[in-house]
């Protein structure tokens, strides 16, 4: 039986392994759970497929090297059982694929890692490196930088900023549970899910019958993440770390766990980028002939259209465009400085080098460079 859907044309993947698949039954972490884990990887690789993974466990490792039954409460607890644990777990990780002749690479990161451009592209460059020497990239939140400010939290929704960044086709969320479950009681799985708007309908209906508080934090945020990706161009499978040959059957088109299928998307990673993951570090306020030939005319924006400047940013940062009213409607990449904006602003391009001695572009803002808030 297959599932009717196929991932054979798939090249990229992320897969994300969660605490639980990671740990044995009394919640310790396990060098059999990893085995498990670490053959399913190599299978995707066999196959001619590139893999990132994603990979809680460090404040798990972290616990069982001080002996610690309950997970700590305490930010900083956390924090110093994840600096304990991160090295042993990429230890474990490294000594585990060595045997199929891989190497390991580790990426931490934060959220703000991926709201600047500069470094964004830099943690892309490094992962799409990696994947080039075919090393296998381990990725985990950065815990002990990581405040509540600029922390993902849970590595669902590192996990789709990561598949986002790296443009892959799957994302595989592996934890303990066989999909998303229907009825919780009778373990009946949702087995695929084709439109985004499904998402909100089931959840409704999950959180209408399911009281289990302890499941429902985690496949809420799945359900988030998973319709994030849907709408991103990337499917999401959400399915059972433990299932041994799980992975594979999957690669086989066999039905397994729960699958949110792609939607066709119109931009591509630059433009998801700028509306999804970016902040904005200033706004420009234009004109009303440079809001409609930016809207309706497809242009890039010139000097000659702003009206105002705020905000400090380089060029290659992220600003808002707001219309002479104050409405947020587009984002783009500005290639000047607000220091350099305020002295072209309301002047024709040609201008641009004499008030400021050069030119870097006739355009403050490229057309390739701006995408417009829906
Ligand atoms: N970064 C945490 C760890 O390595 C896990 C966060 C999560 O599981 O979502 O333990």
């Amino acid at each position: 039986m297959t599932s009717g859907y196929s991932f054979r044309h798939i090249k990229r993947i992320v897969m994300k392994i969660g605490t639980s698949v990671l740990t044995d039954a009394n919640g310790q972490f396990s060098l059999q759970a990893l085995k498990n884990i670490a053959k399913q990887v190599e299978h995707v690789i066999e196959s001619g497929r590139q893999v990132v993974l994603v990979s809680s466990g460090s404040i798990g490792c972290g616990m069982k090297t001080l002996g610690l039954k309950h997970r700590p409460k305490e930010l900083k607890t956390l924090q110093a059982c994840a600096a304990i644990g991160q090295g042993k777990l990429m230890k474990a990780y490294e000594d585990m694929f060595a045997q199929y002749g891989h190497h390991t690479g580790q990426i931490l990161l934060t959220r703000t890692g991926f709201q600047d451009r500069v470094r964004c592209l830099n943690i892309r460059n490094t992962l799409q490196e990696l994947l080039k020497l075919k090393v296998i990239p381990i990725v985990n939140e950065n815990d002990t930088v990581s405040t509540e400010e600029i922390r993902f939290g849970d590595n669902d929704t590192l996990s789709i900023a990561v598949a986002e960044l790296v443009e892959a086709e799957l994302l595989i969320l592996l934890s303990d549970v066989d999909g998303v479950y229907l009825n919780h009681d009778s373990r009946e799985i949702v087995s695929r899910i084709d439109r985004s708007e499904q998402i909100d309908e089931l959840f409704t209906h999950i959180f209408s019958r399911q009281k289990k508080v302890v499941t429902a934090g985690g496949m809420q945020m799945k359900l988030e993440v998973s319709k994030r990706a849907m709408r991103n161009g990337i499917s999401t499978v959400v399915m059972n770390g433990r299932d041994l040959d799980g992975v594979k059957r999957l690669l086989e088109d066999k039905p397994v766990g729960t699958l949110f299928a792609a939607q066709p998307v119109k931009h591509g990673f630059k433009k998801n980028w700028l509306r999804d993951l970016t902040q904005a570090h200033g706004s420009l306020t234009v004109d009303d002939g440079a809001h409609q030939a930016l809207v309706e005319g497809g242009r890039s924006l010139l000097p000659s259209g702003i009206v105002s400047v705020d905000g400090h940013f380089r060029a290659g940062d992220s600003v808002k465009l707001l219309t002479a009213a104050g409405q947020t409607f587009a984002r783009g990449i500005v290639n000047y400085s607000n220091d350099e904006l305020r002295q072209i602003k309301g002047k024709k391009s040609a201008n641009i080098k004499e008030v400021l001695g050069y030119m870097h572009n006739p355009e403050v803002i490229h057309r390739d460079n701006l995408v417009m808030m829906e």
